[in-house]
């Protein structure tokens, strides 16, 4: 449909049919940003429990996980029952007897629509994507726990496979978080374009096996499941924001973008070993290491492997609207 006349709107606007709910897409022109200058660059890692854990120790989207799970079991249980229900209701169908037939009708009318369980699975799936929504904006605008007035420049995120988030395990945990990954970097690209915030993107094998302090890798560091503790040093931390910190690390460059993750464990094994050979900058702890890495990096601004400019000024965002 296109719009006729003069208004707020112009353009296109498109009428999509998505389960059993209508979506009316609004496209507009946004102001894009342009890109920060000044503020801090800060590594992303996207995480189980809640949507990202940042370098500089914060948490956003804590109810990310709790939700997810909430959505996988309910899949996973209703998925069951309905399977369950539809082997009955043909083994009805075939049945000689009448009355079984108009039995396997009422099965398939009256507890096998799709109405209502595809509503219910759309409120959820909007769930999550509000909770990944309010989390991104608030590492954008600096505001929530941890990131009060902290102005962030640059992202550094993990390099995503390009089938992420169109999985079609059977597994719905994995399904539905392959698909939350995908909602995730999809709003980062788009909320990183719009604040003139620069994404890069690091190849990020074992990051949660370093160790922050020492840089020593090893898969024993990951001592369960949210906690890291240093086979070398003894430092201790949370899984998440350590691979955050490694993320950040990874921005130098040194590890190419597509290593296989046994070549980048040699890689690792060789940093750390060459750290050891230096006796003038032993790795104190992790503030002072990445302020060094700090000088690095303004040699390294220039490069060009960047994968998201926010040189375009306006920027076409496709507006959604039930
Ligand atoms: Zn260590």
């Amino acid at each position: 449909m296109r719009i006729l006349g003069k208004g707020a709107l112009r353009g296109t606007i498109q009428l999509i049919k998505k389960l059993d709910v209508y979506e009316l897409r609004v496209c507009r022109e946004a102001l894009c940003k342009p890109e920060r200058t000044e503020g801090e660059i800060v590594g992303f890692d996207t995480g189980y429990t809640e949507v990202a854990a940042l370098s500089n120790g914060a948490f956003v989207g804590q109810k990310f996980g709790e939700k997810l799970t909430r959505f996988s079991d309910y899949c996973k249980d209703k998925g069951q029952k309905r399977n369950k229900l539809w082997a009955k209701a043909r083994e009805l169908e075939s049945s000689a007897k009448e009355k079984d037939r108009r039995k396997a009708q009422n099965i398939f009318k009256h507890n096998l629509g799709r109405k209502k369980h595809n509503a219910k699975y759309q409120r959820a799936q909007d769930s999550i994507k509000q909770e990944i929504n309010k989390a991104i904006n608030s590492i954008v605008q600096g505001k929530g726990d941890g990131l009060e007035g902290v102005k962030v420049k640059e992202l550094v995120i993990e390099k995503l496979s390009a089938h992420m988030g169109k999985t079609r395990s059977k597994n719905w945990n994995r399904r539905l978080s392959s698909w939350a990954r995908g909602y995730i970097r999809k709003c980062l690209e788009q909320k990183c374009k719009q604040f003139g915030i620069r994404l890069t993107q690091v190849n990020a094998c074992h990051s949660s096996r370093v160790c922050p302090a020492c840089f020593y890798p090893s898969k024993d560091n990951r001592v369960s499941t949210d906690r890291v503790k240093c086979r070398n040093c003894s430092y201790e931390g949370h899984a998440d924001t350590c691979a955050a910190k490694e993320i950040l690390r990874r921005r130098s460059g040194e590890i190419p973008l597509y290593a296989p993750p046994g070549k980048v464990f040699e890689m690792l094994m060789v940093q750390y070993k060459r750290g050891l050979e230096v006796p003038k900058a032993p790795p104190f702890s992790c503030k002072t290491q990445l302020n060094e890495s700090e000088g690095e990096k303004k040699s390294l601004y220039s490069r060009d492997d960047q994968v998201f400019s926010t040189s375009q000024k306006r920027q076409t965002v496709a507006c959604i609207s039930q």
